[in-house]
């Protein structure tokens, strides 16, 4: 199936007035798509798998922005370390930290989201909202200076019922609300990403306040 290059550009239209970015999810798929999402001028790139996204980064142009959107595992974290722009799927404290102390040895720093369970669903990671709560506390009490926390991502429910994504949608939103709040001001400024929405969901999310969607089935066409 060919890259749905029409699409991109009608969702970056339809993003405008959300002042949303969109990043081209492009997981399982071959180089060459890649290269034509490149080559119209996308440069927001998301994948799951740390060995395939290492191996596209080495393959493409250097001006790309690497999101890591995936389960990551905290082994993993030391290779997409020197180049990843965000990972967005950080869903726990060890996670938290295992990235911290990888940031340190290549003195720098690495874009985080806290991923948030907002599903139904058991099998979706994340932190919990009393956990959460928790972090941000740890964070502003001994602050790590590896990891920047950019904001929060979260997966709504796999099902078709869309009163109850909405319902999860507004809930996170209302979470980051509230965490952007509790922030102190060397934090606060940094706290200005909220990643929800994906192929079948993204025009709620949009609705209820999403900054950033995640696209990829419908500018890449099915996954096998
Ligand atoms: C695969 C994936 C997406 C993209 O899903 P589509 O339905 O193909 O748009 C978005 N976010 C995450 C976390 C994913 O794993």
């Amino acid at each position: 199936m060919p890259v749905d290059l029409l699409k991109l550009d009608n969702l970056l239209i339809e993003l405008e007035p959300f002042k949303a970015k969109l990043v081209a999810v492009s997981k399982t798929k071959p180089i060459s798509d890649l290269l034509e999402v490149y080559n119209h001028k996308h440069r927001f790139f998301g994948e799951n798998y740390v060995q395939e996204l290492v191996a596209k980064k080495e393959a493409l142009p250097n001006d790309i922005e690497w999101h890591f959107i995936g389960h990551l595992q905290s082994n993993k974290v030391k290779f997409i370390a020197p180049f990843v722009n965000l990972i967005q799927g950080v869903e726990s404290w060890n996670l938290v930290q295992e990235i911290n102390r990888q940031a340190l040895k290549l003195n720098s720093v690495i874009d985080i989201l806290l991923q948030i369970h907002i599903a139904k669903e058991d099998s979706k990671f994340g932190f919990n909202e009393s956990e959460l709560v928790e972090a941000v506390r740890q964070l502003q009490q001994t602050p790590l200076t590896g990891i920047r926390v950019r904001g929060l991502m979260g997966m709504a429910s796999f099902t078709d019922d869309v009163t109850q994504i909405r319902k999860e949608f507004k809930n996170l939103r209302k979470l980051f609300d509230t965490t952007l709040l509790s922030l102190n001001p060397f934090y606060r400024n940094d706290f200005s990403i909220l990643s929800m929405g994906m192929t079948s969901d993204y025009k709620i999310a949009l609705e209820e306040g999403s900054t950033l969607i995640r696209i990829g089935s419908a500018l890449f066409g099915e996954r096998d």
